[in-house]
């Protein structure tokens, strides 16, 4: 792919002209600048359409064609859009909720939440893209930054929990309104089916009218406390991050896309909803990542392409023996990513099940990266490939500077594009830090240019920021932190990931107890961070406890001592098991 040569003297004129102009608006998102708004139109990246605009054609379009298949249904583009309008006129009908209100969703992988996704769009509702699994301390401080009045959720998702923790939440005054999607409904919530059951009519819906260049969509990016980090994705450059990819991977009419992650993430919803639906292929829902599941819909729809696979699932692959007896020969395209890829699991993935990867590295901030269809072996295994779109910019830097270091040497990953947002929502003075003065987005990953044949290729080798990547879900130590601080017995805690062979990284918590209180174990501590509200997949695996943390020269506690000895401790053990 050849780079946008015109973007090298944008980048001058925009570093000249927005320096001193570096504006805010009241969502505290610094706008993309009107010139840059304007090459992006003139090079067709965006469409001046808004992103329900842009799927309804599509939807149009491809009217006949099957747009969903889950366990339960096969819909055609038709019957999904028909579904989806009737629920976006249900919503503004029964909820009390208006245009640019925005809507929590506590959802898994069912058609229920692809239509209420695509219903809040139809209706301009915001959806809010937090994770079933987030606890009530979580959904409560997010509702509270974007300003979102309702919740809508699945009842009968993992072990029933949400129920509970809706009412919570209702009560507590987080949230306003609720809608059950499935299952029992309760007390003022309102049904799925009495949102859909409303007599629409589509040509009053409010999508057709909307300012593209507004907020679409939020998606989640750090953690919970302090200032939460909230990625505020825009109609225009989402519809494009979306298109961008469906071009790169080539998916079209028959393309049978296969997604077994949540379908309610900046993922979900950039590497499978969007570019099938605005490119008339045909999205399989696996409703969880359990590898029989994978294996049965592998089986029963032959999919092309699993456009994100992290390596945790992959070694759950590789390590099922039905693996070796599915037919796996549709899948041309296994994209690896959310997570560093071990070497030796691309090398049994080809050698043990004949699957040639790619890789792929994206981020809710947007810049997606994938190793291209004919790229060798060497960089398909070693690299994440290059950036999806022409549009794209990449700098590696200094960490801490302006200054790009040379190729093959580490740094910090800085991008800046036609869907890569300009500034996190209502984080004025976090996004003065990370975002360069023209605009770059300062990702906290450590990079590496390598240059083929005139090619720029990355790896991703390290981070920055402080982030336990625990099987491709990222865990922000802060917040965790700051819970744990909340235990009375508890004088100091520090997390950091702690190397597993399966997941990647787990969390280990470093904690300093009060003198004379009891000794916290995984499990009590787990306990006490569950009642206050955080979301299991965050719990700490391990804790090792000090008399004192260790500091780095600068007074700070020193969390390389802290992996450093969590890794050793781990070793050792291993060669003392034998
Ligand atoms: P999220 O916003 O949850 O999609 O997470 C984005 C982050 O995941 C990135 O900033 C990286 O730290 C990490 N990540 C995503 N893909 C990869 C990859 N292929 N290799 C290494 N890290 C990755």
């Amino acid at each position: 792919m050849s780079v946008d040569e015109s973007n090298l003297s944008l980048m001058s004129k925009t570093m000249a002209s927005s320096v001193p102009d570096h504006r805010v608006d009241d969502a505290g998102l610094v706008p993309y600048p009107a010139d840059v708004r304007a090459h992006y139109r003139a090079k067709g990246y965006w469409r001046g359409l808004s992103l329900p605009a842009e799927l309804m054609g599509a939807a149009a379009a491809h009217a006949d064609r099957t747009a969903l298949i889950t366990p339960e249904l096969r819909w055609s583009y038709r019957e999904l859009a028909e579904n989806a309008e009737k629920f976006a006129a249900g919503l503004l009908a029964k909820t009390g909720l208006e245009p640019g209100d925005a809507l929590m969703f506590q959802m898994g992988n069912v058609a229920e939440t692809v239509v209420a996704y695509l219903g809040c769009l139809l209706a301009g509702i915001r959806p809010v893209c937090t994770l079933p699994q987030h606890g009530v301390h979580e959904v409560a401080v997010l509702a509270r930054h974007v300003g979102a009045r309702g919740l809508i959720i699945q009842a009968d998702f993992g072990r029933g929990q949400l129920p509970g923790n809706a009412r919570t939440l209702l009560s507590d005054g987080a949230i306003e309104k609720l809608i059950v999607a499935r299952g029992a409904t309760f007390g003022p919530a309102l049904g799925y089916d009495e949102l859909l059951g409303h007599d629409s009519n589509p040509a009053e819906l409010p999508y057709r009218t909307m300012d593209p260049e507004q907020i679409v969509a939020f998606q989640l990016s750090g953690g919970t406390t302090g200032l939460p980090k909230v990625a505020p994705r825009l109609h225009e450059e989402y519809a494009y991050n979306a298109r961008a990819w469906a071009n790169v991977l080539g998916w079209g009419p028959g393309t049978v896309v296969l997604y077994p992650l949540p379908i309610m993430h900046n993922a979900g919803v950039s590497v499978a909803l969007q570019p099938v639906l605005l490119s008339g292929a045909t999205l399989v829902l696996a409703p969880s990542a359990d590898v029989g599941v994978v294996l049965d819909l592998i089986e029963s729809t032959r999919p092309e392409t699993i456009p994100l696979v992290p390596p945790a699932l992959a070694i759950r692959l590789l390590d099922e023996v039905r693996s070796r007896d599915v037919d796996l020969s549709s899948v041309k395209d296994f994209v690896v990513g959310g997570q560093k890829l071990p070497i030796h699991i691309a090398e049994r993935l080809r050698d043990e099940i004949g699957i040639a990867i790619r890789q792929k590295f994206g981020m809710a901030e947007g810049m997606f990266l994938v190793t291209p269809a004919d790229a060798t072996e060497d960089v398909r295994h070693h690299t994440v490939g290059t950036p999806i779109s022409p549009g794209d910019e990449v700098r590696i830097l200094e960490p801490g500077d302006d200054v790009e270091v040379p190729d093959g040497q580490l740094g910090e990953l800085c991008v800046r594009g036609p869907y890569t947002i300009r500034g996190y929502y209502r984080a004025e003075r976090h996004n003065y830090q990370t975002f360069t003065a023209d605009g770059f987005y300062r990702t906290g990953d450590l990079a590496r240019r390598h240059t083929i044949a005139g090619t720029h290729y990355y790896s991703i080798d390290g981070r920055i920021k402080d982030v336990i990547n625990r099987g491709a879900e990222k865990i922000h130590a802060d917040e965790v932190e700051e819970l744990v601080m909340r235990h009375p017995d508890i004088t100091d805690a520090a997390l950091v990931a702690m190397p597993d062979p399966v997941l990647g990284e787990r969390v280990c918590a470093y904690l300093v107890m009060a003198p004379s209180a009891e000794v916290l174990t995984v499990r009590s501590l787990g306990e006490f961070l569950l009642s206050h509200g955080l979301a299991k997949y965050k719990l700490p695996e391990r804790v090792e406890l000090r008399t004192a943390l260790p500091l780095s020269n600068v007074g700070k506690v020193s969390k390389k001592e802290l992996r450093q000895d969590i890794q050793r401790k781990l070793t050792d053990e291993t060669t003392a098991a034998g």
